[in-house]
């Protein structure tokens, strides 16, 4: 019997797949199609040739520990212990798939805000616990009376997503506010804050878990260098957990691939020093801009993009289909991929919107937008 029956392929291979049969721009599955810096790319030639092919220690190569911990004491003001409290992962989907199965237990209650990102529920059915799908209201905010209704004696785990994956919304410094009353009386809720667009925010700054000294004592926080160097393909992350938590999420990390690749830690600790994260948002609000713009004249609206590399548009005015046949449609008679937003709602709700990734260089954006704007 199946342990996942209603799991299939994810979106983001299905939409990437007919995108490449149909020859068309793909703006679906979130990933850069721009080249990577060249201090990276250098500093990977450089030490190939180097002995750093075995294997690193099992929660990271220690260098690399102390430059996150550096990073995130100078971006958050947070004092992380390098040693105790850091893990890297292959990507941050390693490490919410460790995260959830060490800390959550059979029978135990997850709750899931939708539209979510597709990698928490998994895991969540995996360990044998529920999860609970609370709908964020229509602009994609939490609201946190409904939210605290959920909550049970048997709710283990609330997973946050901020900047948000599919809506590029981001939480305020009110909604922390109330999160943490609202966790006050819950102590046994970890909170998991999946963060892997932390350093691409806009207009906003981002407000991470990593700044609020309450909430943060009982919080998982997942991070991505795919997100934030531009190597999707590389799968390499980190989560910063304190001490009690991250000593059962080692287990199970120990178990799942023990350490993580060996080059690309080395390299991007020595990359860490070379390069400002703090410079990302402004890097992506032009393609965000360039790409709204392009699209000023179309059929389509613009919903606020605060944060992430995703832009979603209503297609309301345009067409009575369904998102997801909307979507397909829009490939195979407009040569452009996007992602529907109803795969996200465990309720399926279709709002007529999509979602395109604007991590692309701007001739693409430009193609993709002409073709769009032809709707
Ligand atoms: N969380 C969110 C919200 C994401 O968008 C993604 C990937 N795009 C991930 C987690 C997974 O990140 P990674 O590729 O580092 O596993
Ligand atoms: N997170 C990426 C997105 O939202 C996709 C990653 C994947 O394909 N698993 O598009």
């Amino acid at each position: 019997m199946s342990k996942l029956p209603h799991v299939g392929t994810t979106i983001f291979t299905v939409m990437s797949n007919l995108a490449n049969t149909h020859n068309a721009i793909n703006l679906s599955q979130g990933f850069p199609n721009f080249p990577v810096d060249e201090k990276l790319t250098d500093i990977v030639q450089k030490i190939a040739k180097f002995p750093v092919h075995q294997y690193l220690p099992m929660a990271g190569y220690p260098p690399l520990l102390e430059k996150i911990s550096k990073s995130i004491e100078r971006c958050y003001g947070r004092s992380v212990d390098a040693k105790t409290e850091i893990l890297v992962t292959a990507g941050a989907t390693q490490a919410i798939f460790a995260a959830i199965q060490a800390l959550v237990n059979k029978d135990e209650e997850v709750i899931i805000l939708d539209p979510s990102y597709d990698c928490y529920e998994p895991p969540v059915l995996l360990t044998g616990a529920k999860s609970i799908r609370i709908p964020l209201t229509d602009d994609f905010m939490p609201n946190w009376e409904i939210i605290e209704a959920a909550m049970t004696p048997k709710t283990r785990m609330l997973i946050i997503n901020n900047p948000h994956n599919p809506s590029g919304k981001t939480l305020n410094e009110q909604d922390f506010i109330q999160l943490e009353k609202m966790l006050d009386k819950f102590p046994n809720v970890v909170l998991l804050s999946d963060e892997v667009y932390e350093f691409i925010t806009f207009e906003k700054k981002h407000y991470s878990v990593n700044l609020n000294k309450n909430l943060r004592k009982k919080s998982v926080i997942i991070s991505s260098f795919g997100k934030t160097f531009h190597i999707t393909g590389w799968k390499i992350g980190y989560l910063v957990a304190p001490e009690n938590l991250l000593i059962e999420i080692k287990k199970v990390h120990q178990f799942l691939v023990f350490s993580v690749n060996s080059i690309a830690q080395v390299a991007l600790s020595e990359y860490l020093d070379q390069v400002d994260v703090l410079q990302l948002g402004s890097f992506y609000q032009e393609k965000r801009d360039l790409f709204a713009n392009l699209l000023h004249n179309s059929r389509f609206e613009l919903l606020p993009s605060e944060g992430s590399y995703f832009q979603v548009a209503s297609f309301a005015t345009i067409s009575d289909l369904s998102d997801v046949d909307f979507c397909v449609n829009l490939v195979k008679e407009h040569g452009v991929a996007a992602i529907p937003l109803s795969v996200f709602n465990a309720n399926g709700r279709d709002q007529k919107l999509i979602r395109f990734c604007f991590a692309k260089d701007s001739e693409t954006l430009k193609n993709a937008a002409e073709r769009l704007c032809k709707i």
